[in-house]
C-alpha cells in the first residue's frame, strides 16, 4: 500500500496571501474555516484573470468572449462533477451556495412529492439551513418534519433513524459532517436505511466537501449540497447535485431568463437540466473560481487533507483538554476538524474576543445550529475549525489564550 506524503502546510501557507499579514500585532491564526475559508492565490489569480481578459455574459453572446466564457464556466461544471463522482456535468446545478440548493429542492422537489400528513425526517444536528426550507415546506403543505436524536457525544442515534422512517417519510434530509459538532454521520448507511424503504436522501456537504472525498454515485443519494466559499473558492457560488432523472422530473425553481426554451404569452416552456434551475445571469467568475478551488483541492488530494485535519484534530484535542474547566462539545468518534467548547466562568463570546487579541480567529455563538445548543444545555459555544493551512503552532497560539482568559475570569 503507498503512503501518501503528508501536507507541506508551510508551502500551502504561502499560497494564501491573507496568511501574511499579522492581526493585532500577533501571527494570524484563522481557526474559522468552517464559517468560511481563505482563498489560496490561483482562485484569486482566476477571478483577476476572467475580469480582466475572459468576461463576457454567457450562453447568449455569438462572440468570441461569450463563448469562452461560457466555455470556461461550463468547465467548471464537469470539474465540481469529477470532484463528486457525478454521472454528468448535467447533475450539477449552479446556486449561491449550500442554503439556496436545499431551498431549491424543498421548494421544487418538496411542493411536487410532499402533501398533507407526509413527513420530512432530519436530525438534531442540522444547520438550520437544512431545517428552516424543510419548515417552511412543511407548514405550507401541512407535512410534519421529524427529528433523528443525537446522543452525549453528538454521534447520530443510528437505531432511532431507522424507527423514525416510516410509510409517510417523503424525504431524509441529513448533514454529511455537522458544522457545529463536527460529527461525521455514517452516510452509506443512513442512504441504505432510506433506500430500503424507498425513500430518497438529500445529503448536506457544506462542511465534508472541503474536507474529505466524496463520491455520490458510491453513495447513491439522491442529491448533494455544498458551498463554493467553505471549499476555498469565491463566495455566491454553490452546487446543487441531483441525480439527472429526479432534476428532469421536478418544475423550475424560479423563472426568468435561461431557464426558457420558448417564451409566449400563452405559456412558456423550460430548458434542459441544469439550465432549468439556473435563470437569470449567474455567478460567472465566481463559478469559474470554484473550478480552480476544486483544482486546488484536489492537487492538494482530499485524502491527504483528511489526514492532515486529523492529525491536528487529535494534537488539538489533547492541548484544549490540558485546560482546566474546559468541555467538548461534540466528541464523537469520527469525526473532522472542529474544536467546539465551553469553558467553565468564561462566556464564549469574551472568550472569543480575548482570543482576537492573540490573533485567533474563532467563531463564537450557536454556529446556526440552535438545536445542538439546547441539546447540550448551553447557550452558544466557541468553536475552532481547521482548514489545509492549519499548523500545531495555531492550535498553540489557540490554547495560550483560552488560558489567559481563564486566569482574566478566574
Ligand atoms: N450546512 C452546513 C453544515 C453548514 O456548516 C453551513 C454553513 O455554515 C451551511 C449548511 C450553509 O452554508 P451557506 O451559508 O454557505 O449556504
Amino acid at each position: 500500500m503507498s503512503v501518501l506524503p503528508p501536507l507541506d502546510v508551510t508551502r500551502i501557507r504561502k499560497d494564501f496571501p491573507i496568511l501574511e499579514r499579522g492581526m493585532r500585532g500577533k501571527r494570524l491564526a484563522f481557526l474559522d474555516s468552517a464559517a468560511s475559508a481563505q482563498k489560496p492565490r490561483p482562485v484569486i489569480d482566476t477571478l483577476s484573470h476572467v475580469y480582466s481578459h475572459e468576461y463576457a455574459n454567457i450562453h447568449r453572446g455569438v462572440y468570441e468572449l461569450s463563448e469562452r466564457a461560457t466555455r470556461r464556466y461550463e468547465e467548471a461544471r464537469e470539474k465540481v462533477a469529477a470532484l463528486l463522482g457525478a454521472a454528468s456535468p448535467r447533475e450539477i446545478v449552479f446556486t449561491r451556495n449550500a442554503t439556496e440548493s436545499i431551498n431549491l429542492v424543498a421548494s421544487s422537489w418538496g411542493r411536487q412529492n410532499v402533501g398533507e400528513g407526509d413527513e420530512i425526517l432530519v436530525t438534531h444536528m442540522e444547520h438550520h439551513a437544512n431545517i428552516v426550507p424543510w419548515q417552511l415546506l412543511c407548514e405550507e403543505r401541512g407535512a410534519k418534519l421529524r427529528v433523528v436524536p443525537i446522543d452525549d457525544d453528538g454521534a447520530l442515534c443510528m437505531d432511532e433513524l431507522e424507527k423514525r422512517i416510516g410509510p409517510r417519510t417523503r424525504l431524509v434530509s441529513v448533514v454529511h459532517v455537522s458544522n457545529a459538532l463536527g460529527t461525521i454521520n455514517p452516510v452509506q448507511d443512513i442512504v441504505r436505511i432510506a433506500h430500503e424503504r424507498g425513500v430518497p436522501v438529500l445529503l448536506d456537504g457544506a462542511q465534508s466537501v472541503p474536507r474529505m472525498a466524496v463520491d455520490v454515485a458510491a453513495l447513491d443519494c439522491e442529491f448533494y449540497v455544498f458551498s463554493g466559499h467553505k471549499l476555498y473558492g469565491p463566495s455566491g457560488i454553490g452546487v446543487l447535485y441531483g441525480k439527472a432523472e429526479l432534476l428532469e422530473a421536478m418544475p423550475p425553481y424560479q423563472g426568468g431568463g435561461e431557464m426558457i426554451r420558448t417564451v409566449s404569452f400563452e405559456g412558456s416552456t423550460w430548458n434542459d437540466v441544469p439550465n432549468k434551475f439556473e435563470a437569470g445571469t449567474p455567478a460567472i467568475a465566481e463559478a469559474i473560481g470554484l473550478g480552480a478551488a476544486v483544482d486546488y483541492v484536489r492537487e492538494l488530494g482530499l485524502e491527504r487533507i483528511a489526514r492532515h485535519e486529523a492529525e491536528l484534530l487529535d494534537y488539538g484535542t489533547e492541548r484544549l483538554l490540558e485546560l482546566p474547566g474546559l468541555r467538548l462539545i461534540g466528541t464523537a468518534r469520527e469525526k473532522i476538524g472542529v474544536l467546539g467548547f465551553v469553558v467553565d466562568g468564561v462566556h464564549p463570546h469574551d472568550l472569543a474576543t480575548i482570543l482576537d487579541q492573540h490573533g485567533v480567529a474563532v467563531r463564537a455563538g450557536h454556529h446556526c445550529a440552535q438545536p445542538v445548543m439546547q441539546r447540550f444545555g448551553v447557550p452558544a459555544t466557541t468553536r475552532a475549525s481547521l482548514g489545509v493551512y492549519n499548523d500545531r503552532e495555531d492550535l498553540d497560539q489557540l490554547v495560550e489564550g483560552v488560558r489567559e482568559a481563564i486566569e482574566v475570569f478566574r
